[in-house]
């Protein structure tokens, strides 16, 4: 069983840990938020805005160079082709509506990299309803061109002085805000993770890429199932969609592609799966990256949506039940593989996605395998990073 239990675990992972002053808020989501997707005017909003706004459908492209080259059948879904430039937006559209059902006047969100704060921002232009993202101040240095998206769409965006002035003290403050508001806010969370219902909330927005994935390779190949599913792992959003409807399909492989930074046992890692364990991170028992006394360990990746802690519940169930393998990319080896797929295909991937794409230099497959490569987002955002590193892989 991979579907969360009424309690909000996956196995041992999941859970909702959180402040005695958040249980209300919490509460009101658990008890609402299944009966409100399921209703008919829901999904009909749901499924209009991700057509005729995120563009969906979403392409699924067999990349025959790349194919040529690993000696496989390789599809790539194409989530950089969403409006805003990656998967995020499935989940804000979701969020923002079940938002409005439960009568919120007030968006809050976190974000570290800016991605889902520009994501958050975007679905609250589109429904006139204020939004506030809270952001670490280092974050709002280091990642300027998405605060001025954030901006431009009408968001305020608030810095987090404390602490490392990161995403944790981001989380930290947006968690103080809620508890300040609880009537008339909902805090919209970008991945799978936090308490439940989120993880699973979450979860079932994303879901729409692996049931277009069913249908479209019906279409292509006669067969809905490929052999392999590989997405890369932050938080797990984008991987929790494209492996979904598979999860009980023991005959599909679903690869989990996290950072390993400057290698895994280099200090400078988000390899969580590796070398995390147990304990409690943003309201969930997970596996993240802590000291000996359960202070959480600074994450590194050069990718900003994969430089995270911790890893959702959901994941943390998948792969120590075996059911999910994780391997893990580095910088050099995700810069790499981002060279070569633009080369091969004329796609530029985020660098989260091109840690996805280099797994295929590690993977054991047969040859002729179908495979497919969740393409998460488009590297516009990274090009800086590119050309900084131009001379090493070009
Ligand atoms: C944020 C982001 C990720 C990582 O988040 P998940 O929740 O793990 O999917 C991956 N790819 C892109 C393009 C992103 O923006």
């Amino acid at each position: 069983m991979y579907k969360v239990d009424n309690r909000g675990y996956y196995g041992k992972f999941g859970g909702a840990y959180i402040p005695e002053l958040l249980h209300p808020c919490v509460e009101e989501l658990k008890q609402n938020y299944e009966k409100i997707i399921s209703e008919s005017d829901f999904k009909k909003e749901f499924d209009q805005l991700l057509s005729d706004y995120v563009g969906r459908p979403t392409p699924l492209y067999f990349a025959k160079r790349f194919s040529e080259h690993y000696q496989a059948n390789i599809y790539l879904k194409r989530e950089d082709l969403c409006h805003t430039g990656a998967h995020k937006v499935n989940n804000t559209i979701g969020q923002i509506l079940l938002a409005k059902r439960l009568n919120k006047k007030r968006i809050i969100a976190e974000t570290g990299a800016g991605q889902h704060g520009v994501a958050t921002a975007t679905v609250c232009a589109l429904m006139g309803i204020e939004c506030i993202v809270y952001m670490g101040e280092k974050d709002i240095e280091r990642q300027a061109p998405n605060v001025k998206r954030m901006k431009m769409l009408g968001a305020e965006v608030r810095p987090a002085l404390s602490g490392s002035k990161t995403l944790k003290d981001a989380t930290n403050e947006a968690i103080r805000d809620w508890i300040n508001h609880p009537n008339d806010t909902h805090y919209i969370i970008g991945s799978v993770v936090g308490p439940h219902p989120y993880p699973e909330m979450v979860a079932k927005f994303q879901s729409v890429i692996s049931a277009e994935m069913k249908k479209q390779l019906m279409e292509k190949t006669g067969n809905e199932n490929p052999d392999i599913i590989v997405a890369c792992v932050g938080g797990g959003s984008n991987a929790a969609g494209a492996f979904y409807h598979y999860l009980n399909n023991k005959n599909t492989r679903l690869i989990a592609v996290e950072a390993a930074g400057l290698g895994i046992h280099s200090g400078e890692t988000a390899a969580t799966s590796v070398i995390g364990s147990e304990g409690i991170i943003h309201g969930s028992r997970t596996l993240l990256m802590q000291t000996s006394d359960g202070q959480i360990v600074e994450p590194y990746s050069i990718s900003a949506g994969l430089d995270y802690p911790g890893i959702g519940p959901l994941h943390a169930h998948l792969i120590s039940s075996g059911r999910a393998e994780a391997t893990s990319i580095t910088d050099d080896e995700a810069l790499k593989s981002a060279f070569f797929l633009s080369r091969k295909e004329g796609i530029i991937p985020a660098l989260e996605s091109a840690h996805a794409f280099a797994a295929m230099e590690k993977l054991e497959y047969k040859k002729n395998d179908t495979i497919v490569i969740n393409l998460s987002g488009r590297g516009d955002k990274d090009l800086e990073t590119y050309t900084k590193h131009f001379d090493r892989f070009a």
